[in-house]
């Protein structure tokens, strides 16, 4: 049985991101490896619903590191190789055909599996899920041949996927159970925001309502709702979230909640075994309390600091929660954590499709939407959540620029990182 001193379960980004890292700290040849499920060298998944979804990029677009860089790094990836046991006493993966490999320095990232309908019909097979490369190509050949789609759920994946569809000339419906898009996350005046937008390149929208049943048809499908409704559709694509892949890890020593138990340095609950990524419930420093986070960012800097740390590093992870958003000609990017929040001001024109949106709890920023902004409004929002600095609701609202409010509030900071 081979052994190396350092292996990462799982090919996406927090991997690409570590392995990189490994590299920038002049890792040796010969000391890693990456094992994935995927045939694929690790690579961004955030284009799988934007560039790569109308065609613009191909896969060798998309890579994080091409394959010249594992092999001038010697660097070993697995591909096709997804890990069915682990033994942590043993310190061994088990690959298919009963392949054996042993680790001493493990980075678990694994990821997220999408959550899957389980309806009547015997069209459930013709709905389609968003995770990998394989998803997003198939995606892709249905645009290319059909005219009419529904699309379910109205979360990140569901409003992109949307939005392509919709610039690709298909006739798109969104079905969703809350009576406006993004409920959960944002406030009703962002909500009727995109929706205009949505309603603008001809995007439909079946609100408060639900997919009981998905019918085949000698040509595409029938999609049925809770209310009666039908909608005819020559494909369906579903976007109803993810959740962590856990599955083998279950009956191991691993602490695990809602995700994979890691300290403030992605350590997990197993000696000389880390955890970064989509996976990893961490404790987080601004907001004190455990988070799990399942955007891209997040991956990136915690594959980063993981890999810092299995190199002998002792760092903790600190970062203000992250993401960024595509539909149609608007990138948006969030920060943190709108939990619990009691004000929120608007800044902006959303008229000129230029808006920002604070969320404040007891005073102290908590989170921050940003679109077509300055970019002062960008630094001073992460840097203001991270801080969880008290801040004047009214001065923000009213400030013309931002630096001289940094000046007077952004230093009074409750939590220094
Ligand atoms: C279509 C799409 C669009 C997105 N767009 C955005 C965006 O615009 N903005 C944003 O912030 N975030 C976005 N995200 C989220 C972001 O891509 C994820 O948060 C990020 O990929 C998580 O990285 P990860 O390394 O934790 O997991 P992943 O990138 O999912 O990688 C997990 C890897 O582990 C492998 N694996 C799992 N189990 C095993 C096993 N047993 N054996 C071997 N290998 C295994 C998987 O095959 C996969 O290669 C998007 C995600 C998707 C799917």
């Amino acid at each position: 049985m081979k052994s190396y001193p350092m292996i990462i379960l799982g090919g996406g980004v927090a991997a690409g991101y570590a392995a990189k890292e490994f590299v920038a700290r002049n890792g040796k040849a010969g000391k890693l490896l990456i094992v994935t499920a995927e045939n694929e060298l690790p690579y961004e998944r955030p284009p799988l619903s934007k560039g790569f979804l109308t065609g613009k990029k191909q896969a060798g677009d998309i890579r994080i590191s091409d394959a010249a860089f594992y092999r001038d790094h010697g660097i070993a990836v697995f591909r096709n190789f997804p890990v069915k046991k682990i033994n942590f006493r043993e310190r061994i993966l088990e690959g298919p055909s009963g392949r054996m490999i042993g680790f001493e320095r493990l980075l678990i990232a694994t990821g997220s599996t999408v959550r899957r309908l389980n309806l009547r019909g015997e069209g459930q097979s013709k709905i389609l899920y968003l995770r990998g490369i394989k998803d997003s190509r198939t995606i892709l050949a249905k645009i290319e041949a059909g005219k009419r789609a529904v699309v379910i759920g109205s979360g990140f994946i569901g409003m992109e996927v949307a939005s392509v569809l919709a610039s690709q000339g298909v006739n798109t419906t969104m079905v969703f159970p809350d009576d406006r898009v993004w409920k959960r996350l944002f406030t009703a005046p962002v909500s009727a925001f995109f929706e205009d937008q949505f309603a603008g390149h001809g995007v439909a929208f079946m609100k408060s309502d639900k997919v009981v049943a998905v019918n085949a048809k000698p040509r595409g499908c029938q999609v049925v709702l809770a209310s009666g409704s039908t909608l005819d559709a020559d494909f369906v694509v579903a976007g109803i979230g993810v959740a962590p892949a856990l599955e083998l890890f279950r009956r191991t020593a691993l602490e695990m909640r809602d995700g994979i138990t890691v300290n403030e340095f992605l350590e997990t609950s197993v000696p000389e075994v880390w955890a970064a990524g989509d996976v990893a419930s961490y404790p987080d420093r601004a907001f004190q309390r455990r988070l799990r986070v399942e955007h891209w960012d997040n991956a990136v800097e915690q594959g980063r600091v993981a890999m810092r740390n299995m190199m002998g590093a002792d760092q903790p992870f600190i970062h203000a929660p992250y993401f960024f958003s595509d539909v149609f000609d608007l990138s948006y990017e969030f920060w943190g954590n709108t939990g619990g929040h009691d004000r929120v001001v608007y800044r902006g024109r959303p008229d000129r499709k230029q808006l920002s949106v604070w969320w404040f709890k007891r005073r102290s920023l908590c989170a921050a939407l940003i679109m077509n902004r300055p970019q002062e409004e960008r630094e001073f929002a992460s840097r203001w959540i991270l801080r969880r600095a008290q801040l004047d609701p009214q001065a923000l609202q009213r400030a013309r620029n931002l630096k001289s409010l940094d000046a007077t509030f952004g230093q009074q900071a409750c939590f220094k990182p």
